[in-house]
């Protein structure tokens, strides 16, 4: 059986290395908010090129610190795209704000930034950006339109450690972003995890403050915070992957080129991108009509695949407000979508016999 994702083959690859850092951490008799933390949020803020790297404990808490620190509250709005994963949205609502959902483009799977001015009220605070599946968003005409309206752009880059619009990385493209390392991502720990990058100082030290109990120095509490913060083991293991992440991005991106030239089967829609260095494939995502019947004639074959997903968020049970709402294109998508395997420790036969049976499929 072809895995759709092989954790264990993935950390394995770092075995000792990872083992090695455990130990300091064991050894070192701290294990929250210390050396390993810091030297990672260095890091990774230099990797995505941000001023500031805040960890926390996971991408929905990031998200979540995000909406904190700008204040927004009760009433305000705030543009997400309908087919995002629910984490995006659950951010918006915990902290009583409206999400306001708007249908992505049927090419790209991200928002759609020609839908977005027409959504806009006295009321809306920000866009929330999701690069789903790994790939960027075009930002151009977003930016455009937040700066119009005055609204601050929120990245979620969850899926997306490494991609890059016109040169530079997501993290960096708006006022702030949410990264989440849970262990299937892109880099992932062995456990929960995430950060917020900004180049914002006021920002990031609020955020901070809010993550540790809303405390700006010990026992003395400026917020009525939370307890969000990155463990010292899973920063330093985090760490260790960093420097990988680039080679097994480039693993991935061969892999889906690989997919994207060979398999060519009229009833797969392929997913496309308007430039290698903008996607970091997270998630291969192909489109089929009968997606039931691929799926077991794959299962059959010994492909194991996923499903990004399968219900959108406005026809869940959390959001029966939402289910009379009129969003075709994010149902089509829910309806048709598919993920094949993908990964960097993916063998070359593997992804050979993927292509051959996906051929095969009639
Ligand atoms: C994984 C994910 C999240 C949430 O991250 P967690 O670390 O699981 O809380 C948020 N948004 C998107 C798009 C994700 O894929």
């Amino acid at each position: 059986m072809i895995k759709f994702l092989d954790l264990k083959k993935i950390n394995e690859r770092y075995r000792e290395e990872i083992n090695s850092r455990i130990k300091n951490v064991l050894d070192s008799g701290w294990y929250i908010l210390g050396n390993e933390c810091k030297v990672f949020e260095e890091n990774f803020a230099k990797f995505i090129g941000a001023k500031h790297c805040i960890g926390c404990a996971n991408g929905l808490d990031a998200l979540n610190l995000i909406i904190r620190g700008f204040g927004f509250k009760q009433g305000d709005e705030i543009i997400v795209p309908a087919n995002t994963y629910i984490a995006s949205i659950l951010a918006i609502s915990e902290n009583g704000c409206t999400p306001v959902l708007v249908e992505p483009d049927i090419e790209t799977y991200n928002i759609n930034p020609d839908l977005i001015e027409e959504k806009i009220t006295d009321k809306t605070k920000a866009i929330m950006v999701v690069h789903l599946y790994g790939q960027a968003v075009q930002m151009q005409k977003i930016k455009e339109i937040a700066k119009r309206h005055n609204l601050k752009i929120i990245e979620d880059s969850a899926q997306a450690h490494g991609s890059i619009y016109n040169g530079v990385k997501c993290g960096s493209l708006g006022d702030a972003s949410g990264f989440s390392f849970y262990p299937g991502k892109n880099l992932g720990a062995l456990g929960d995890g995430g950060c917020i990058t900004t180049d914002d100082d006021e920002l990031a030290k609020k955020i901070r403050a809010i993550a540790n109990y809303g405390s700006d120095y010990k026992y003395h509490h400026i917020y009525k915070g939370i307890n969000s913060r990155l463990d010292e083991i899973q920063a330093a293991i985090l760490d260790v992957k960093l420097k990988y992440l680039e080679k097994d991005n480039n693993r991935r991106r061969e892999i889906s080129k690989y997919f994207r030239e060979n398999i060519k089967n009229p009833a797969i829609v392929l997913p496309k991108t308007y430039d290698e260095l903008a996607h970091v494939w997270h998630i291969f995502a192909v489109r089929v009509q009968d997606r039931c019947k691929f799926q077991n004639y794959l299962e059959e074959n010994e492909i194991q695949t996923n499903i990004h997903y399968p219900t959108p968020p406005h026809k869940q049970g959390a959001y029966k407000e939402w289910r009379n709402f009129n969003l075709p294109v994010t149902e089509k998508i829910h309806n048709e979508i598919i993920s094949l395997p993908m990964s960097p420790v993916l063998e070359d036969n593997e992804v050979e016999k993927i292509v051959e049976v996906v051929n095969g499929y009639n």
